[in-house]
């Protein structure tokens, strides 16, 4: 890692993944399950002016990519307008969202005026029964015309996150290969974390290694560049497909040398990283009215605080870590 210069304060971390609120319309039992859900009193979770300011102090820091994430972001009332106004950020290069696309029919027109068009879609399923068992919620017909609608408005990239779930989703690896043979979307597998699924995670977790054992009869795909601000996966292009095919493997291949990104909690506190144990505080000094210079500072320290390295090496300690929806995934 570079140390960091005054065009550079943070170095080669160039990406912010925020989340603006640990609400989630689904219940998924590996993220959000109803029998463990605790939510954080609204008062605590930053409005979005003050999310705002952040992320100009981020910029100025050196921040170029900034990811909208949750729980699930598209609940969040006035989201499109906050989408909008993040897009006017001097110096911010690239606006993302993530969502389960449950509300992206709805939304998908004003958040494409809004200025956006990088979306990530997470869909671990394309079948209505198991999407129902896995999400508590019979919504997948809407997340499908969510995503038509997103396509035919002109959205691009498309990403489609595919968390990939040994005896529940894994016999589904060719339908979703077959989606990107026929549409110019990327489909990106990923590994499960232990985070609040305790007991579930040995059962279905499913390396990425035998993920490409399984995908073999695709043969050897054309590795793509990847861009500067861009997150762990590595991407592969195949001969015929419209579309494209990636692989993120957070347990079985750490990424942590090249990880270029902080993560701010709907809390208002700083993740230096995802399994990390720090958390610094900056809703606090933000509210008690620091100046934009000692913002700044904690974006710096929170750089310093990343470990660089897996901070553990038995996956299911990460249980530890558990309200993936207050981070942001
Ligand atoms: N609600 C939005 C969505 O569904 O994309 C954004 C928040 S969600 C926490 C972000 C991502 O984290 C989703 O793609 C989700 O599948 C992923 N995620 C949550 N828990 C996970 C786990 N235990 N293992 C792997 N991915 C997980």
């Amino acid at each position: 890692m570079e140390k960091g210069n005054a065009e550079k304060p943070l170095g080669n971390v160039t990406y912010l993944r925020l989340s603006i609120t640990d609400r989630c319309n689904l219940r998924c039992f590996y993220c959000t399950p109803a029998e463990e859900w605790v939510k954080l009193p609204a008062p605590e979770i930053l409005r979005y002016e003050e999310m705002l300011h952040l992320a100009r102090v981020a910029v100025a820091q050196g921040i170029r990519k900034i990811r909208v994430t949750g729980g699930e972001p598209l609940v969040r009332r006035g989201v499109v307008e906050f989408i909008r106004e993040l897009h006017q950020v001097q110096g911010l290069e690239e606006v993302c969202l993530t969502t389960n696309g449950v509300r992206l029919q709805e939304l998908a027109s004003e958040l494409y005026d809004a200025g956006l068009r990088h979306l990530n879609l997470s869909l671990d399923t394309l079948k209505r029964e198991r999407y129902r068992e896995l999400t508590g919620s019979d919504n997948l017909l809407e997340v499908q015309a969510g995503l038509e609608k997103a396509a035919s408005l002109g959205f691009h990239p498309i990403k489609i996150n595919c968390v990939v779930l040994k005896d529940l989703n894994d016999g589904e690896l060719p339908d979703f290969v077959q989606l990107v043979r026929e549409r110019p979307f990327q489909v990106r597998f990923i590994e499960f974390m232990p985070t609040v699924a305790k007991g579930k995670w040995s059962r279905h977790f499913l390396p990425m290694a035998e993920v490409h054992r399984r995908l073999a009869f695709l043969g050897e795909g054309e590795p793509q560049v990847r861009q500067t601000a861009a997150g762990p996966a590595r991407i592969f292009r195949f001969p015929g497909f419209r579309g494209e095919l990636g692989f993120i493997s957070p347990i079985s291949e750490h990424q942590c040398p090249g990880c270029n990104r902080l993560r701010l909690t709907a809390a208002g506190r700083l993740r230096p990283c995802l399994f990390g144990k720090y958390e610094i505080d900056v809703k606090g000094p933000l509210r008690q009215g620091a100046d934009d210079a000692a913002l700044g500072r904690l974006f710096r320290e929170a750089v310093e605080l990343k470990a660089w390295k897996p901070e553990f090496t038995d996956p299911e300690t990460l249980l530890a870590c558990q309200q993936m929806a207050r981070i942001g995934g």
